[in-house]
């Protein structure tokens, strides 16, 4: 059987680096398994679905390196949803129910003041047609919810029921459907619920494979009944950490600043932004790994922790200069060709070590075409003075500046930094940046006798 997987996004917002995590854990799933990769559009919901969140989470995980194998939509899949429900119906599995929220409510808080789970207690199951025709008449809409297999023929008795599954990341699980609520598969206004629908997907679309959220476990029991009740085979699951900030925060609250499109905007590397996600709350060291072909070389989700995958923000940025310090210049010659930036290899290879970001190498650029402020100190007025008057003749190139500081030291008798230090600061306007010997020829002749009072 292929290796199916798919990521399954609501197209109610834009995505967010928590979000990149089961993206990311699906793709190098496929790439490395030789499988398929389905992105879904979960866009029941059509009132918070928008076809403008659909095009920025594509955006994004293309950026990410992401290319999805098919792109569905569970909208234009609802005819497939009625049959699967109709087959529950059918098989007097799936119920209508016609509490209000309230009401729902009232019995929950009942249940938990006796000290009982507020688990649904199958009311609208007992209700005969006379009872179901006249909440219709009342103007009452049903709502559906399926029978759990938690019972041994009489569903108002149930026992404890064990579904177990050897999840991907967690080991062994166990999930007593005795624990929960009947689930609502179709609300009264005539929409599905997530749980349906993606099953439906699933079984058509020959996922093999579903990575998702630890937040979905509980799902997973529920779902893999329904599987069963549709007589379709069940696919293996693995259910990873969610990302979370030091702090333990959720990333919903921090979204915006967090969002792809923001990082990208940032200037941050794809590839950062990519470890980051795949690695964190692994046993793996975080560490930003050039391409996807080296992720997929790490990843194993047998390696994904069991606790929170925390991290701080800040090291996106850290993980960034490390990758952007090695970066070739292949990997960024259409980028700086855009910025303006000149010098073919060689200036890139003599500014990356001092870049956090890509666009960090259009200042250093500017350095060398200027205009620069450069700066003097008033103690190093006469000796810039000088070094203006010993500047060697001729062609600037490497070997002018070790040429240019020795007879500097000679004629001053400064060194190290009082050396240094002045030349840098008139000629660059930094006190810190790339080597001085390299950037010389870049800067030429006449700029620095122009910069040089
Ligand atoms: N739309 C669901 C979510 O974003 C998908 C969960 C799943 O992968 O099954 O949580």
């Amino acid at each position: 059987m292929t290796v199916t997987v798919r990521f399954a996004p609501s197209p109610t917002g834009h995505i967010h680096i928590g979000n990149s995590r089961p993206a990311l854990f699906n793709w190098l799933f496929a790439r490395k398994e030789g499988g398929r990769f389905i992105l879904r559009f979960d866009d029941t919901d059509l009132e918070r679905s928008k076809q403008e969140y659909a095009e920025s989470i594509e955006t994004d995980l293309h950026w990410l390196g992401i290319e999805p194998d098919v792109i569905e939509r569970q909208s234009a899949r609802v005819a497939r949803y009625d049959e699967a429900a109709q087959k529950l119906k059918d098989a007097g599995l799936l119920y209508p129910c016609y509490e209000t929220p309230d009401e729902l409510e009232r019995r929950r808080s009942r249940q938990r003041a006796l000290g009982r789970p507020p688990v649904y207690d199958r009311a609208g199951l007992k209700q005969g047609d006379d009872e179901r025709a006249a909440f219709e008449n009342e103007g009452r809409k049903a709502h559906w919810r399926f029978v759990l297999p938690n019972h041994d023929g009489d569903p108002f008795e149930t026992r404890r029921t064990d579904v177990s599954w050897t999840d991907l990341c967690r080991g062994d699980q166990t999930v007593d459907l005795a624990s929960l609520s009947d689930p609502v598969l179709i609300r009264a206004d005539g929409t599905y619920l997530y749980t349906l629908p993606s099953i439906v997907d699933d079984i058509d679309m020959g996922v093999s494979h579903v990575i998702r959220g630890e937040d979905h476990v509980a799902n997973t029991g529920v779902q893999i009944a329904i599987f069963e009740a549709l007589g379709a085979s069940v696919p293996a699951f693995g259910h990873h950490n969610l990302l979370t900030t030091s702090d333990g925060e959720g990333l919903s609250k921090r979204k915006g600043a967090l969002s792809i499109g923001s990082l990208r905007d940032e200037g941050l590397e794809p590839m950062s932004v990519a470890s980051l996600a795949v690695l964190t709350g692994t046993s793996q060291a975080v560490e930003p790994l050039p391409n996807m072909g080296s992720l997929i070389a790490k990843f194993d989700l047998t390696n994904v922790s069991r606790s929170s995958a925390k991290f701080d923000p800040e090291e996106l940025k850290s993980l960034n200069a490390r990758l952007v310090h090695e970066l070739p210049f292949a990997a960024v010659e259409a980028r700086l060709s855009q910025m303006g930036i000149g010098g073919g290899a060689e200036f890139w290879e003599i500014v990356r070590g001092n870049c956090e970001l890509v666009t960090d190498a259009l200042a250093l650029w500017k350095v060398v075409t200027g205009p620069v402020e450069g700066r003097v100190e008033e103690e190093d007025r006469e000796f810039v003075a000088q070094a203006k008057a010993l500047l060697p003749e001729g062609e600037v190139t490497e070997e002018t500046w070790g040429a240019w500081t020795s007879a500097l030291k000679s004629e001053t008798g400064r060194k190290g930094r009082g050396l240094f230090m002045p030349l840098r600061r008139v000629l660059t306007g930094m006190d810190h940046g790339p080597d001085m010997k390299a950037m010389l020829p870049f800067i030429g002749r006449q700029n620095i006798l122009d910069r040089l009072p």
